[in-house]
C-alpha cells in the first residue's frame, strides 16, 4: 500500500486562518496528505501566517529558521507559506528565506494541491493574485462535513472595505466579498447533516454583509435563514464593525432564540480624537449608544472587545478616555494590544512620539483593571443556571469542555456522549478564564 504523505500546519492570527487551514488540510487530503503534529515527521510544512501586528510576522520568520535545518537534513521536505504575511511579502519571502518552496496569498488556497505537485518536481511557485468576485468561496470542499464535530467557522464575506488607519486587512485580504446566501445556507445544512450543531458566521466585517447586491439578503436576514436550518442550535457572527450595526441586526439578538447573546464588538479607543484618526467612523457616544440598544435587547447579552493602546497621538488623556470607556462597557473579556505599526498603512506615516516605556505601564493598567472586572463577572455567575453547549472532553481529558451563550468557557463532568447537546448547568464557580459547572439537566 502506498505510504500517506505527512503535512505539518502551523496557524498564527486569526479565526479567518484557522478557518482557511480547515481548508487547506482538506484540499491537501485530496491529494494524499495526512497530518502529523511533529514537524520532524513532516514532508510538508506550511505556515498559514497572520501580519496584524510586527510580533506575529517576527515569530512567523523565527518559525521557518527552525525549519531551515530539517530541510538540510531532508532536501525533498516542501515548505511553503500561506497567509497574510505571504500576500503581502511575496517574491521578497522566497529571498529572505530561500529553502521555501511556495509562497500562497489569501484568494490562492485552493491552487495549494497543483503547487504542491510542482515543487516536489523541483519548482518554487509563487501565487498571490487576488480573485475579486464570489466564485472564490466555493473553489474548496466544504470542510467539516466529514468529520462531523459540533461547531464550525463559515465564511460568509472576505475582505474590508473599511481602510481603519492602522489596519493591514483591506491590503492582504482584499475589497469586501460576500458569499451568495443560498450557498451559505446549503454549507451550513451539510454541517448540520453531518451532526454540526453550533455554526459562526465569519468575515471581517460580517455587518457589511452583501451590501453591495441590493435586492440579496441582508446580514440579518442571512441570520434569519440560517437559522431556520434543522439541527442548528446556536448560531453566533464575528466580526462586526460598529459603525455597520444596524438597528435590524441589533434586533436579531431578540427575535432569534438561536442567535447566542454574545457580540465582540472592538471600539479600539474611547478617544473622540484617536477614533478620528484611526478612521474608524464612529465617536465614543455612539458606540456607547450601540452597546446601550445591544444590552436593551438582549439582557445578559456579553460583550467583548478589541483596544489598541499606544496609537500615534494618544497622550494621557486620551488613554484615560479608553480605560473610562472600558469601566463603562464592562466587558465580559477584552483584548489589548500595543499599537503596531505595518508597512503601507496610513498610520504607520503618522509621528508617534510617545516610548514603549509609557505605552507598556498604560496597556498593563488597562489589563489590570479588565482581569478584575472578567473575574468578577464570572463570580457574580455563580449559582445560576447556563445553558452550556458541550463541545467535548476539557483538556485535562478528565471533564467536559462547553460554552455558555455569552461564550464563557465552561467546564464540567459529564459523558462525553453529551457533546453536540445543550445542557443546563449550574456554575459553581467564576474563575479568571473559565466557569466550573455541574449539569443538572442533561
Ligand atoms: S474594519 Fe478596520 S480593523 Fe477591521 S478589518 Fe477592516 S480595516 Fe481592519
Amino acid at each position: 500500500m502506498k505510504q500517506e504523505k505527512l503535512l505539518y500546519l502551523e496557524t498564527f492570527g486569526c479565526q479567518m486562518n484557522v478557518s482557511d487551514s480547515e481548508k487547506i488540510v482538506a484540499l491537501l487530503k485530496g491529494i494524499g496528505y495526512g497530518e502529523t503534529s511533529e514537524a520532524a515527521q513532516a514532508d510538508l510544512i506550511l505556515l498559514n501566517t497572520c501580519s496584524i501586528r510586527a510580533t506575529a510576522e517576527n515569530r512567523m520568520y523565527g518559525h521557518l529558521g527552525k525549519f531551515k535545518s530539517l530541510k538540510k537534513r531532508k532536501p525533498e521536505l516542501i515548505i511553503g507559506v500561506g497567509g497574510c504575511v505571504a500576500q503581502q511579502e511575496g517574491e521578497q519571502l522566497l529571498r529572505k528565506a530561500p529553502f521555501v518552496n511556495l509562497v500562497f496569498g489569501t484568494h490562492n488556497l485552493q491552487l495549494l494541491p497543483e503547487m504542491v505537485r510542482a515543487a516536489a518536481a523541483g519548482k518554487r511557485r509563487i501565487e498571490t493574485t487576488f480573485i475579486d468576485n464570489e466564485e472564490r468561496f466555493d473553489l474548496f470542499p466544504i470542510t467539516g462535513a466529514e468529520e462531523g464535530g459540533v461547531t464550525r467557522f463559515v465564511t460568509v464575506m472576505q475582505g474590508c472595505d473599511n481602510f481603519c488607519s492602522y489596519c493591514i486587512v483591506p491590503y492582504v485580504r482584499g475589497r469586501e466579498i460576500s458569499r451568495k446566501a443560498e450557498k451559505v445556507v446549503q454549507e451550513i445544512a451539510q454541517l448540520a447533516a453531518a451532526g454540526v450543531t453550533e455554526v459562526t458566521l465569519l468575515g471581517q466585517n460580517v455587518n457589511s454583509y452583501d451590501l453591495k447586491s441590493p435586492g440579496e439578503p441582508d446580514f440579518p436576514e442571512l441570520l434569519h435563514m440560517v437559522a431556520q436550518i434543522e439541527g442548528i442550535k446556536r448560531l453566533r457572527f464575528t466580526t462586526s464593525h460598529p459603525k455597520d450595526i444596524s438597528e435590524r441586526l441589533i434586533s436579531c439578538f431578540a427575535e432569534i432564540p438561536k442567535l447566542a447573546p454574545h457580540i465582540h464588538l472592538p471600539a479600539q479607543s474611547g478617544s473622540d480624537r484617536i477614533l478620528a484618526a484611526m478612521n474608524r467612523g464612529y465617536t465614543r457616544a455612539q458606540y456607547l449608544e450601540k452597546i446601550a440598544a445591544l444590552k436593551s435587547a438582549c439582557p445578559g447579552i456579553q460583550i467583548t472587545g478589541d483596544i489598541i493602546v499606544g496609537f500615534p497621538g494618544e497622550d494621557e488623556a486620551a488613554f484615560e478616555d479608553t480605560l473610562s470607556l472600558v469601566e463603562e462597557v464592562q466587558y465580559a473579556d477584552l483584548f489589548s494590544f500595543i499599537y503596531s505599526p505595518r508597512p503601507g498603512t496610513k498610520a504607520a506615516e503618522l509621528p508617534d512620539d510617545a516610548r514603549r516605556a509609557e505605552k507598556q505601564p498604560r496597556l498593563e493598567r488597562l489589563q489590570e483593571r479588565q482581569r478584575q472586572v472578567t473575574l468578577g463577572r464570572n463570580q457574580s455567575m455563580v449559582g445560576t443556571v447556563q445553558q452550556v453547549l458541550v463541545e467535548g472532553p476539557s483538556t485535562s481529558g478528565e471533564e467536559l469542555f462547553g460554552r455558555t451563550g455569552g461564550n464563557r468557557g465552561t467546564i464540567m463532568m459529564g459523558e462525553r456522549s453529551l457533546a453536540g447537546r445543550v445542557v443546563d448547568v449550574r456554575i459553581i464557580e467564576g474563575l479568571q478564564t473559565l466557569l466550573r459547572g455541574e449539569i443538572i439537566n442533561a
